[in-house]
């Protein structure tokens, strides 16, 4: 037995053992380097799975290879570069595979100074009756920030592309004219830096770096709601931009006039320029949207699964996503596309469950369940590393699933302050967007999280 055939045998034998997502997030992309003197070198993508290896999984794949090789003696793991791995002639393992992926997505950084994730571009967002408007406007306004529609303020229902499209703005004027100094910010990171200029006495400064800004895009505005501090911030924000003739875009989940506790004068600044809506795609649309991004990620599948896919979500085009990145990380794990039955039963917990109901102790119980921890452990306030980030996740998922506020996340983790559930919140939604893979990791979650 080669050394190759070794470990796939070995992995074949581990997949029974533990479920599907955790052999997907640990050792999918693992293989052996070396075979000396009974000793083993394992190479893993990161040091997040080196130490889940050695820690968690190491008895299994110790026993599980010397019952297929008794002369095994030792394991041990390393992290190896990406890049040394791709030389590897096995091109075709779903190694290889998951690595390339991950390096073809590691390009897409998000822009230090203006915060915008490259992936957002008009290229690559599929228009049709639901978005058409949207759409026109925010090109209008990229091709000439400031003189057409001003502020522009998008809203529509989550995953229906307000931040794609908002992004992608920033993104075209920062490609066609890159002189202009464009920034995006969440309307939490927004809130938080007006909160920290309070409090350090730097307000003053806050407002300059503000001030000579072109295009200023703040997302999901309904957040503001009760803020009144932030909210007069923003007012003046907005007024020195407007009499500047520089470009503000605003999106939210609902109209300016729907969302609660906002301050008169800055809804009617949100109102005074163009309002323009998304709303759900039509079946038409959502067939386009799901080879455009298959064709992202050169990964074709069947008519039929696109037809299935298509029919069945219809709300959230980031659930659509999410349905792809699924059936695709199936893919790289078994290296065979799947078929209808295959996609069906994959998918089942997505599709089939059309009164979802989720609540804190099933979010908990989900993460510390995927991550093979005690909730226990996860509600602690240890700071032992393979616990601290699922714990995070689980922090990010309570905000993003239930609108959990801060103070409670905080609370239930170990006491601690909002602050740290702040800062986990802030730092796994930007990792999501830089990589791919734990993108499809917390969806995966998610998709637990809905199943049952
Ligand atoms: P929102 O901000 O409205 O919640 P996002 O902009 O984050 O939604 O979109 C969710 C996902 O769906 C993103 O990955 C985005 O690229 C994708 N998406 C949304 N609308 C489109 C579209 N019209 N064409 C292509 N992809 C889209
Ligand atoms: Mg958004």
């Amino acid at each position: 037995m080669t050394k190759e055939e070794l470990w796939q045998a070995t992995l074949a034998r581990i997949q029974f053992q533990v479920s599907p997502a955790n052999f997907a997030t640990w050792l999918q992309n693992t293989y052996i380097l070396s075979k000396k003197d009974g000793q083993l070198l394992v190479s893993v993508p990161n040091n997040f799975s080196k130490e889940w290896l050695e820690n968690k999984y190491n008895k299994a794949i110790f026993k599980t290879l010397r019952e297929l090789d008794p002369e095994i003696r030792q394991v041990a793991y390393t992290v190896e570069k990406i890049l040394a791995k791709q030389k590897e002639p096995e091109k075709n393992s779903s190694g290889a595979c998951g690595a390339e992926a991950q390096l073809e997505f590691a390009e897409f950084k998000i822009n230090k100074s203006t915060n915008l994730n490259p992936r957002y571009a008009f290229d690559n967002f599929i228009v049709g009756p639901f978005n058409e408007l949207a759409h026109a406007a925010s090109l209008a306004i990229a091709k000439n920030p400031g003189s057409v529609y001003n502020p522009l303020f998008v809203y529509g229902g989550v995953g229906l592309g307000k931040t794609h499209l908002l992004q992608a703005v920033g993104n075209e004027v920062t490609k066609e004219a890159p002189e202009k100094k464009v920034r995006y910010v969440s309307s939490e990171r927004f809130t938080s830096g007006v909160v920290a200029a309070i409090r350090n006495r730097t307000v003053d400064a806050f407002r300059v770096a503000y001030r000579d800004i072109d295009v200023l895009i703040i997302d999901d505005v309904q957040f503001l709601a009760g803020k009144d501090k932030t909210q007069e911030e923003l007012f003046h924000t907005f007024n020195t931009l407007y009499e500047r003739s520089k470009q503000v875009i605003f999106s939210s989940d609902r109209p300016p006039k729907s969302i609660p506790a906002l301050e008169e004068r800055l809804r009617s600044r949100f109102e005074g320029g163009m309002i323009a809506d998304i709303s759900m795609p039509d079946y038409e649309t959502r067939v386009a949207i799901l080879k455009a991004k298959m064709q992202e990620r050169s990964f074709v599948l069947e008519e039929q699964i696109c037809e299935y896919l298509a029919s069945h979500i219809q709300r959230n085009i980031r659930e659509l996503e999410g349905a792809l990145n699924r059936l695709h990380a199936h893919f790289r794990l078994v290296n065979k596309m799947p078929s209808i039955a295959e996609a069906r039963s994959l998918l089942k917990s997505v599709i089939q469950s059309p009164n979802k109901s989720v609540n804190y102790k099933k979010i908990i119980e989900t993460v510390a369940e995927f991550y093979d921890l005690k909730e226990r452990e996860i509600l602690a306030a240890s700071r032992k590393k393979e616990v601290v980030r699922p714990r995070q996740i689980a922090m990010y998922l309570l905000r993003e699933e239930l609108k959990s506020s801060f103070p409670f996340i905080g609370e239930r983790f170990g006491g601690k302050d909002h602050t740290t559930a702040i800062y986990a919140c802030e730092k796994i939604g930007k990792e999501i967007q830089e990589s791919e893979a734990l993108f499809d990791e917390i969806n995966l979650i998610r998709q637990r999280i809905y199943s049952a």
